[in-house]
């Protein structure tokens, strides 16, 4: 049976101050949870006094993007060696803020998670289609595509030390949650793609699902048979509604 994981991407919210006291409420209610990892991605700014307080508490501490480079002129950067020296063990690459506003190419995302594969950093890797993609009935190429570049460069078995998270982008911050149905569907397609290339890697591969998940929609979501855990984004920022969610999954 996989292990459920749930993880906050603070994105690019708070303070030092606030890092300390939502990290505090966290720790205090989140409790003994059977089968769920609980991770949480703050600022780059903030990843050390977050890492002061997680010592010795089982949260998981992520950043929000890793360099495709080990050290070097590529200003702006922070590469897996900095985030390890950190406590970090995840990072998320290829986030739809990222790819969309940023212009991450794949084949960028493709290179930031090998880096992380080769330091031993799990990446969470983003893959989703826009609303007009889907509308189109382009959801399976696209996502498709975003996955390939990724099992192009650096292989299938790359995924036994990688977390898959599948956020359709209408979704994201537009409290427009995709139905149960609708992200079962998308999560059962990317593992039967990777059950195509070797069943073991996809049986345990954690796919999580990211988009308007709430304390109240979590609970259903998670449920789902290919759904192992969500990417919260708002939601991660209130401790009450963060917990709920974990205590969801
Ligand atoms: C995200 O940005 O990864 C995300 C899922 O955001 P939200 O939960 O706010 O839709």
């Amino acid at each position: 049976m996989r292990r459920s994981l749930v993880v906050g991407n603070w994105k690019m919210n708070g303070s030092r101050d606030k890092t300390r006291a939502l990290l505090g409420e966290i720790l205090a209610g989140l409790g003994q949870l059977a089968n769920v990892d609980v991770g949480v991605c703050p600022p780059y700014v903030h990843l050390p006094d977050a890492s002061e307080l997680l010592k010795g508490s089982s949260v998981l501490l992520g950043s929000q993007n890793v360099a495709d480079q080990d050290e070097g002129a590529f200003t702006g950067e922070i590469s897996a060696p900095m985030l390890l020296e950190l406590g970090c063990a995840l990072a998320i690459v290829g986030h739809s803020e990222r790819r969309m506003v940023y212009g991450e190419s794949s084949a960028l995302v493709a290179a930031r998670y090998a880096k992380a594969i080769q330091h031993g950093l799990v990446p969470i890797l983003c893959i989703g289609e826009t609303l007009e993609e889907r509308e189109s009935d382009r959801t399976f190429e696209v996502i498709g595509e975003q996955l390939d570049a990724v099992l192009n460069s650096s292989g299938v078995a790359s995924l036994t030390k990688a977390v898959i998270a599948y956020e359709p982008v209408w979704a994201i911050g537009t409290g427009k949650t995709a139905s149960t149905e609708q992200a079962q569907e998308v999560h059962a397609w990317i593992r039967a793609k990777i059950a195509k290339l070797d069943a073991s890697v996809a049986e345990k591969i954690q796919i999580l699902y990211g988009g308007s998940v709430k304390g109240d929609n979590a609970a259903a979501l998670f449920s789902m048979p290919d759904i192992d855990g969500g990417l919260i984004g708002g939601a991660s920022l209130d401790a009450n509604s963060f917990l709920k969610i974990c205590h969801s999954a």
